[in-house]
């Protein structure tokens, strides 16, 4: 019995490390390693190989290393192989403190404080109490929920958008996208944690920036195609965006032409906001491999149907 890892390889040497100590039972490969294709029941993967089915005819479960399954072609898999995404503590404690990093500076000002201190100009701006911005998230699945319960302990009045009605106490919910526009309105600071599907491709374009209250700003932090950044540069330069921390780009990395590297209104990290911990995850796939066998629904199964 065989798990196969395609991901990063030096992260992968943990979860080598960890298979060995927790399931020695179940022989641990780093792509393309020596797994015999036909022992490889389980498939971890970022980005997976082409033809899975021909390549591993008894695979029994496709596992994403990250909390996103965008890579995937559901189309090229067999129907009945389950696919399950990773939800694990440590991409939600990695993604909470990135969103509370970027929403905290763009509520403090910090952009501006950072392009003032570039002009050596010593000017303080007035102070806004936390209740009295609005933060907005754009889906409301294991990270975005954790995220508002972070951003409302700080005191932000908080607002959120998912596909379907959603009740959160202390956070005022939109569904579906006849609501999309309504819940704009309300975001100060516009947080972006959806999955990219064909629903969500170039969501972000230059009709639904406009729905946002002018000198809005937002943190990008789903997947970079969610995104028009021309129609951001626009809203950028018009100042209907007073700034974007863009964590996720399309194509990644950006080549060294685009113009979102050098605005001076955009701060762009290389996709850190979260990363996938090797000990929680690596106790997360056990625990979904022991239900499987055990015919008891897997933490992160993927409605293929929906896309995520
Ligand atoms: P999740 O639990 O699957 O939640 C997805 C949320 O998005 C759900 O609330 C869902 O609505 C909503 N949604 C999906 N399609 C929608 C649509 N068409 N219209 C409105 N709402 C829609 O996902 P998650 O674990 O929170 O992760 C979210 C995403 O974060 C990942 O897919 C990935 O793109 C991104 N991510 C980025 C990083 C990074 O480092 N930058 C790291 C990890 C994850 P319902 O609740 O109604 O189903």
């Amino acid at each position: 019995m065989t798990f196969l890892y395609k991901a990063d390889p030096q992260r992968g040497e943990r979860w080598a490390e960890l298979f060995a100590e927790k399931a020695p039972d179940i022989d641990f490969h780093i792509w393309p390693g020596k797994a015999d294709p036909d022992k490889v029941r389980y498939l971890g993967v970022w980005e997976p190989p082409d033809r899975i089915a021909e390549r591993f005819p008894n695979l029994e479960v496709l596992f994403s290393v990250a909390a996103g399954v965008d890579k995937i072609d559901f189309s090229a898999l067999p129907a009945g192989l389950p696919v399950v995404r990773m939800i694990e503590p440590g991409i939600v404690a990695g993604m909470v403190e990135y969103v509370l990093w970027a929403v905290l500076g763009l509520h403090r000002d910090m952009p501006t404080y950072r392009r003032f201190q570039e002009e050596r100009l010593w000017k303080p701006l007035s102070l806004s109490p936390a209740g009295g911005r609005r933060v907005g998230v754009l889906g409301l699945g294991e990270l975005g929920r954790a995220v508002l319960r972070q951003l409302r302990t700080l005191g932000f009045q908080t607002f959120g958008w998912s596909r379907a009605p959603h009740v959160i106490e202390g956070t005022m919910c939109f569904g579906g996208r006849d609501h999309l526009p309504d819940f704009l309105a309300h975001c100060d600071i516009l947080v972006c944690l959806l999955p990219l599907t064909t629903e969500t491709t170039g969501l972000l374009d230059k009709n639904m920036l406009a729905c946002l209250p002018r000198g809005a700003a937002l943190v990008q932090v789903g997947r970079g195609p969610h995104l028009v950044a021309e129609d951001l540069l626009s809203a950028l330069d018009s100042g209907q965006i007073r700034d974007a921390i863009l964590d996720v780009t399309e194509p990644e990395p950006l080549p060294p032409s685009d113009p979102l590297w050098v605005h001076p209104r955009v701060t762009l990290t290389p996709h850190i906001a979260s990363m996938t911990q090797p000990d929680s995850a690596v106790d997360v796939v056990l625990e979904n491999i022991r239900r499987f066998h055990a015919g008891e629904p897997m933490i992160g199964l993927v409605d293929k149907a929906k896309g995520y």
